[in-house]
């Protein structure tokens, strides 16, 4: 049950609620502005704005502007066909002016525009033969209703089947609901800043008057993304005070397993690597908690890092756990491992979501008992029936895929247990900050030698043929190709669809030696392709995004990326990613079809310039602001309403030191000013990081 405060309940009610909002294009709504609720539609912020303050005489009116008229209905002309438009004739002193309605609805117009009657239009005007008219104006109405139309009508991002006159109208009841909540800014540094109270701010989003109002810039804006970075920012100092009071254990560098593994290497590790492993070694013989995080491009070699780490958890005689955001990551990382574990003579066991039954029940002994040393898994090797013998450390890789929220429960059930994140996006530094807090960060900023860069070019769809041809050749000289279909927005059946056409293509050029993987499939289904391509039985991996980060299969060499331009910039770098991990020349095919954006030549051209993931990342976020810059919103990463890390980096900064100064001095939230804090973390939905002020 949440102990939400009760004057947060109008802003949690669905908006459904709202004028004008029903079931069916409620859901259109909600997916718009991200949420069900009135806040979210609340902190749906306008883009533009259309003034309708401006009147004129009918005759004086300038062309192309919008104005609002006051007239009196003089003749109507309806269309003797379809193709013609309905005519109104309305005049005031000045003169007459033309109502144009193309394939109008007679009935409908005859209503809104009764004969004799005054009325109040709004629109653009223009000059047909001289003389003005009006074609479909924005708004008709009573002359009572002219303060209502008269006004600056800002504009918002839209939707198809919710147009803007809908979404107004469910603002405007939106914006009744707001209560005034307990000011939880620091008083001297609202002051400075020149803020408002939150519920002015909100009102003030949404009734834009200047072209400056719709800057991230503006204090309104300002204001609201700092309550959305304070938030972001308190949850997580909470998070680290609560790990650091935490007693960890003090575990020693493994000395005999590592050197069983080091004489089984068939490489020497990177300096990079190196230095990761040092750091991780000293912050595990610590006594105080280790939350680390090892940041690497994809093919930097984290795994090795890991896996080292994690004996140094068995050599003191207890477990290590890795858990990867996917089935096939899982069984990815137990190939990886597998040589290793088995030169160090670990016993380890694999835990997905597939294993049920008795084999589950044989695995979650092992993992009771001890029997298992290390174990590998999806999510479920934390659900609540696993229970560990000695857990001392955990990895998390891809750590981003994970929300705050998913962490916050995972640290709460490990209480004292060493973690190693993991992460292959290489993350600017705002980002990290909004994710991570101040986590220590070691980072593998070199990649294994011997690594050839990927080629990269730039293929229009209409040269596919002459591509085919080349890959042929490659094929021939033994290649390996992953062939990635595009992410249709919003629908995966399309996106199968899109896969499921390419494979049959290929196919008849290709014959059998084409897979395919889709998310749609079994987890089985998915590892089996995937082993075939693994093991060189398939030539072409035809696959939707489910290609997931981290995957490795070093023979393959070629990357082909079909409309490469509907993928974010760090998408393409994590797929190029996947090849140019072995010795051999590789190259990656972004192929894509015109007239391209100036975003998307310019993502695209980044591509072919650089295969720096911090370069990358860092052009990304200013492409795209940091809104979506993993494709993931949802992934407690980033998934900022009203903060644009883009442009308000000072104020995360800003936010970071007032969540540090308030958990040092009133660490439980019991302040006047703390119980208004409270109520912005409920107010932002950090349900979870109460329930840890309060102790609970
Ligand atoms: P990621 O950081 O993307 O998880 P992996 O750990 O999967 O990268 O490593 C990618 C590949 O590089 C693997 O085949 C791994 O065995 C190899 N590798 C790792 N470290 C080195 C090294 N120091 N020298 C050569 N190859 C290495
Ligand atoms: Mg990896």
């Amino acid at each position: 049950m949440s102990q939400r405060p009760f004057e947060l309940d109008p802003l949690f009610r669905a908006i459904t609620a709202l004028p004008g909002v029903g079931p069916k294009n409620g859901e259109l709504m909600e997916r718009l502005i991200g949420g069900p609720k009135v806040l979210d539609l609340l902190f749906h912020a306008p883009v533009d704005f259309i003034d309708r303050s401006f009147s004129c005489p009918v005759t004086h009116c300038p062309n192309g502007k919008v104005v609002t008229l006051e007239i009196t209905v003089d003749k109507h002309f309806p269309n003797a066909r379809k193709s013609q438009p309905y005519r109104v004739r309305a005049t005031d002193e000045s003169g007459a002016i033309s109502l144009v309605f193309f394939r109008a609805n007679k009935a409908w117009i005859e209503k809104q525009l009764p004969l004799k009657q005054k009325v109040i239009v709004s629109g653009k005007v223009e000059y047909f033969q001289g003389n003005p008219q009006m074609v479909h104006p924005d708004a008709i109405t009573k002359p009572e209703e002219r303060d209502l139309v008269e006004a600056i009508e800002p504009i918002y991002p839209l939707t198809q089947g919710i147009t803007n006159k809908v979404l107004r109208k469910a603002m405007h009841g939106a914006l009744e609901f707001i209560p005034q909540l307990p000011e939880w800014l620091d008083k001297t540094y609202k002051k400075r800043q020149n803020w408002s109270a939150w519920h002015e701010a909100v009102r003030a989003l949404h009734t834009p008057e200047l072209e400056t109002e719709l800057s991230p810039m503006h204090t309104t804006r300002m204001r609201l993304a700092y309550d959305e970075l304070l938030a972001n920012q308190l949850t997580l100092a909470l998070m680290r005070e609560r790990q650091r009071k935490i007693n960890g254990r003090s575990v020693l560098p493994s000395k005999t397993l590592r050197t069983k593994v080091r004489d089984v290497l068939p490489f020497t590790l990177t300096v990079a690597q190196e230095r990761s492993l040092s750091e991780i070694d000293t912050d595990m013989e610590e006594k105080a908690r280790m939350i680390r995080l090892l940041q690497g491009d994809v093919g930097s070699g984290k795994t090795i890092v890991a896996c080292m780490a994690m004996l140094n958890a068995v050599e003191s005689g207890a477990q290590a756990a890795m858990m990867a955001p996917t089935e096939i990551l899982a069984r990815q990382h137990e190939q990886s491992l597998r040589p290793w574990l088995e030169a160090a003579g670990v016993r380890y066991v694999t835990l997905t979501g597939r294993n049920k039954g008795k084999e589950r029940e044989t695995i979650l002994h092992q993992i009771k008992n001890g029997a298992a040393q290390i174990i590998i898994g999806t999510h479920a090797i934390f659900q609540q029936d696993v229970h560990y013998h000695d857990l001392a450390l955990t990895v998390i890789d891809e750590q981003h895929r994970f929300g705050v929220d998913q962490r916050l429960a995972l640290s709460n059930k490990n209480k004292g247990i060493d973690i190693l994140a993991m992460t292959a996006t290489p993350i600017p530094r705002t980002l990290s900050l909004t994710a991570y807090g101040d986590m220590e960060v070691s980072k593998l900023d070199e990649k294994p030698p011997g690594r050839k860069p990927v080629e990269t070019l730039l293929i229009p769809t209409e040269k596919l043929d002459s591509m085919i041809e080349g890959l042929k050749r490659k094929i021939k000289d033994g290649a390996r190709i992953y062939w990635v279909c595009p992410l249709v927005e919003e629908s995966e059946t399309l996106d199968l669809a899109a896969a499921e056409e390419r494979f049959d293509i290929l196919h008849s050029i290709f014959g059998d030696r084409v897979g395919l993987v889709h998310g749609r499939m079994k987890a089985a289904e998915k590892d089996s392709v995937m082993e075939e391509f693994s093991k060189g039985d398939l030539d072409i991996l035809v696959a939707t995004t489910v290609i997931e980060v981290g995957v490795n299969v070093p023979e393959a060499t070629i990357m082909v990326i079909e409309h490469a331009q509907r993928f974010g910039l760090s998408q393409l770098h994590q797929l190029r990613g996947r090849v140019g991990r072995g010795a051999d020349h590789s190259y990656c095919f972004l192929l894509y079809s015109g007239p391209l954006g100036e975003t998307a030549k310019e993502r695209l051209s980044i591509m072919r310039e650089t295969e720096d993931g911090f370069v990358i990342a860092e052009k990304d976020l200013e492409l795209r602001g940091s809104g979506d810059i993993l494709g993931v919103r949802q992934s407690g990463m980033a998934a900022f309403r009203l903060a644009d890390l883009a442009a308000h980096g000072e104020l995360l900064a800003a936010a970071r030191d007032d969540a540090k100064l308030i958990i040092s001095k009133d660490p439980k939230l019991e302040s006047a000013r703390g119980q208004a804090l409270k109520m912005l973390l409920y107010l932002f939905e950090r349900d979870q990081a109460i329930k840890y002020f309060q102790g609970g």
